[in-house]
């Protein structure tokens, strides 16, 4: 969210400053040559460089970049960079685009740019755009692909890869046949040897961060030891399902409730494990259930509270599925995209709101664990 506001923020001060171009020629126009190139370390930065071979007095500046990903407008940054005091007929600019204060992007962003020059009678000289992979080099990476999912890994044999790629099939399976949602477009996953080694290529881990989704770069990343491949395969599968909801409801009005994502994770992991229905049945037996309505919204990160709050998003998420059906469970997803509030969607599908799916849902989980 920090670079988002950072971003935004930027653009609108460049916006202040830019001024209307007069007219625009090309960077092969004899009066001026633009080179350009990149270098990039992942995950700190990208330095865009340019070289200008000149006849012309320079007196503007600017990057241009898009940042490849899905998103309803296109974003062109723009960035104006300063012209060297002692400009003569070669000058060299760079400008670095540091994620360690941004945040970072994942890897294989593809980013479009290009440069743009003006001289002292506002004639405007851009540079062909090109385009840059922010990859994450420090490995030698392996491919796998197979429906829409490709595995990148760059340790373990043959095996380990495909153990992998039929975890992340079996949960789109699940999904398919339980929900009707499927990849719509191609996702990469990126496996680290470990939870440490991800965090190392991340510029703002936390501690316990062991898995990632960017879901509008389709990307995730994630740390894989055989030490934890159980845990590993759930989470896998977990976020897998959260790229399928995205691609399968992102729009430019609402985002969907927190418990229906979730949900529809825990649901592509497999059954419920012990864990959390050791907390989903004491909050029946206590009846202390979070009211559907509450998990609409972000959980609350004390930890029983989290783990009560993923059961009962599962358990609403089957409820619904074992009640009323795969199909319904697909419209309601596409309804969703269509951007609809949460009550008008469950009650277009459904024919029911927030408020009564609560009451009912109570009354299902509290016959599953009747005393
Ligand atoms: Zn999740």
């Amino acid at each position: 969210m920090l670079k988002k506001i950072a971003l935004v923020l930027l653009s609108f001060v460049l916006m202040m400053l830019s001024f209307a171009p007069i007219h625009v020629q090309s960077s092969s126009d004899a009066a001026v040559t633009l080179n350009d190139s990149v270098d990039v370390s992942f995950p700190d930065y990208i330095r865009f460089n340019l070289k200008i071979a000149t006849e012309i007095t320079v007196e503007d500046l600017r990057l241009h970049y898009i940042v490849e990903r899905k998103s309803y407008t296109a974003v062109t940054q723009e960035i104006k960079v300063a012209v060297p005091v002692s400009s003569q007929s070669n000058i060299s600019v760079n400008w670095i685009w540091d994620m360690r204060t941004t945040g970072s992007l994942p890897s294989g962003t593809v980013i479009r740019y290009w440069w743009t020059v003006s001289d002292n009678n506002k004639n405007l000289y851009q540079s062909e755009q090109s385009s840059v992979r922010f990859d994450d080099d420090e490995y030698n990476w392996q491919q796998l692909n197979e429906n829409n999912v490709t595995l990148h890994w760059y340790y373990g044999d043959d095996d380990f890869a495909a153990d992998l790629m039929q975890t992340c099939q079996n949960a789109l399976q699940r999904l398919g046949e339980d929900t009707g949602a499927y990849l719509e477009s191609p996702v990469r996953i990126y496996i680290y040897s470990s939870s440490y080694a991800l965090r190392n290529a991340m510029v703002f881990a936390k501690e316990w961060t062991g898995g990632v989704a960017y879901p509008a770069y389709g990307v995730i990343a994630i740390g894989i030891s055989n030490s934890n491949i159980e845990w590993s395969r759930k989470a896998l599968a977990h976020e897998l399902a959260h790229l399928v909801t995205y691609q399968m409801t992102s729009n430019p009005y609402n985002d969907i409730p927190v418990w229906l994502n979730e949900g529809i994770s825990m649901y592509a992991e497999g059954e419920l494990e012990k864990d959390y229905e050791y907390y989903l049945k004491s909050a029946v037996y206590n009846d202390s259930l979070i009211s559907v309505q509450s998990l609409c919204s972000p959980f609350s990160s004390y930890s029983e509270q989290s783990y009560l709050s993923y059961a009962e998003s599962y358990s609403i998420v089957a409820y619904l599925i074992e009640e009323y059906g795969q199909q319904k469970m697909h419209q309601l997803l596409t309804v969703f995209k269509d951007g609809s509030t949460y009550n008008n969607a469950l009650l277009t599908v459904y024919g029911f709101d927030l408020n009564a799916l609560n009451e009912l849902w109570q009354d299902y989980i509290g016959q599953i664990y009747v005393y």
